[in-house]
């Protein structure tokens, strides 16, 4: 099929590499033409593993990138992939889908009276927002809105595994107005669930738009709580003296809790679990249900960061001292920051007037617009160099085996929100939880 591709960030350029992978021909549109300049050479402007492999592989032949809407009457599909950023009382903010939307719909007005196209919003909207996006395409398209189909496709894929992710789903959810774009979805997602690593077929679920972008939302909010609930313990669990991973491993066993998302620690941050969880909390509220068990999953992840440097206050005084701080990345395998619990530990630290000291393998320059006083050291070694205390607030696999490292500290204190330092004999360890 040919399909078209509108926005170009972590979602957009892993959809239009697979669906290019996959065998479809591909137009990756984007406003902004350094991110498609750089698509255009071959590689994604964020970093995602194996994504750059599957752009210089398609690039040039089934997969192309441009700032134009011009070409979307001679696809069949056109994906909606734009960022739907919080407004500041946590909302979501639609302006950028919407002004997206609207372009969408516009050029579609070109299609000719025997075709038929279809629509689909990647994107993640609250139920309520689904109208308003439909609504602005429909207004672009004009007099041609009857042969333009609309969909909703919620994306599931983590930042970090996106392509891995992307080919391997747990489930496929298709939301639409109509059987033919049902049957659109189902032809286009064919050659890529087929290619999922279980022999069992990928389940797909067949529902309305507004319910499709619900299935999102529940989803997130599950696992966002899944992990505040594992905190909420773990916190418990130092109170008591006890180790809450010995905890959660058992509790893990139990098939209807299952072991994932119980780890605990400085918290959930990211692109999503944040903004999703507010969108679906301030959404509830204006249409009149108060959420409290969302709110609570927000208050205790709110509270983490608070808790590690409260730890690291019990053993050392950081006032004018040097902090280093271990990962700035919302998760390892990414350098997106957006959320990261990085931000409120490196802001607490300032508070107190500490020099911090940042090292991520790939995340220092997004953290580095956020933050362009703190200083950044090339190595975890480096920002240990001559600090009173260290935070792990990032797990990525080199923080493990730092050894030797925490011996360029006089008096190594380390406060690990992740639990994957190895070494914890000749330094004071506090584990956040454990
Ligand atoms: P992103 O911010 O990385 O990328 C959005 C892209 O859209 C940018 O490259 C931007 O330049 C482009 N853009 C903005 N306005 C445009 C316009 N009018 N026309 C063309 N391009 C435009 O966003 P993302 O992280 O890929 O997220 C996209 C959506 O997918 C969001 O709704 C998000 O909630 C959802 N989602 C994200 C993830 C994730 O892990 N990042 C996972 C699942 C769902």
């Amino acid at each position: 099929m040919r399909v078209t591709v509108v926005g170009s960030g972590y979602v957009g350029t892993t959809l239009a590499a697979c669906l290019a992978d996959a065998g479809h021909d591909v137009t990756a549109v984007d406003i902004d033409p350094d991110v498609v300049a750089a698509l255009n050479e071959g590689r994604a402007a964020i970093h995602e593993p194996g994504l750059d492999a599957l752009l210089e592989r398609h690039v040039g032949g089934r997969l192309r990138a441009t700032t134009s809407y011009d070409g979307l009457p001679d696809t069949d599909v056109t994906f909606l992939a734009i960022g739907t950023p919080s407004n500041a009382d946590g909302s979501i903010d639609l302006d950028g889908l919407l002004a997206a939307a609207e372009t969408t719909g516009e050029a579609l007005s070109e299609l000719g009276p025997d075709d038929r196209h279809l629509v689909v919003v990647k994107s993640t909207i609250t139920p309520p927002g689904v109208a308003d996006v439909r609504d602005a395409v429909a207004a672009g398209a004009g007099s041609a809105a009857d042969r333009v189909d609309f969909a909703t496709n919620p994306e599931f894929l983590r930042e970090g595994s996106a392509v891995d992710d992307f080919r391997n789903p747990d489930k496929v959810v298709f939301g639409t107005d109509s059987d033919w774009a049902t049957e659109r979805l189902e032809a286009l997602y064919a050659p890529l669930i087929g290619a999922g690593d279980g022999d069992d077929p990928v389940p797909i679920v067949r529902t309305d738009p507004e319910t499709a972008m619900m299935i999102k939302y529940a989803n997130n909010a599950f696992l966002a709580a899944k992990i505040s609930l594992a905190n909420d313990l773990g916190n418990a669990c130092k109170a008591f003296g006890l180790d809450a991973y010995e905890v959660m491993d058992a509790v893990g066993l139990d098939d209807r809790i299952g072991e994932r998302f119980l780890r605990s620690g400085v918290g959930w941050g990211g692109s999503c679990f944040p903004k999703d969880v507010d969108a679906l909390r301030a959404a509830a509220r204006s249409a009149g249900y108060e959420p409290p068990l969302l709110d609570a999953t927000v208050a205790v992840n709110d509270r983490q960061p608070e808790r590690l440097l409260a730890l690291l206050d019990d053993h050392v005084d950081v006032a004018g001292e040097r902090v280093a701080v271990l990962g700035l990345a919302f998760k390892p395998g990414t350098d997106d920051t957006r959320n990261s619990r990085a931000i409120p530990v490196i802001e607490g630290l300032l508070e107190r007037g500490a020099t911090v000291v940042g090292y991520d393998p790939v995340a220092t320059a997004t953290m580095r617009d956020r933050f362009p006083d703190v200083e950044y050291a090339d190595s975890a070694a480096a920002a240990l160099t001559g600090a009173v205390g260290a935070l792990v607030v990032t797990d990525w696999d080199e923080f493990a085996a730092l050894d030797d490292a925490f011996d360029a500290m006089a008096d190594p204190v380390v406060v690990d929100g992740r639990r994957i330092v190895d070494r914890r004999e000749g330094i004071t360890y506090e584990g956040l939880t454990w």
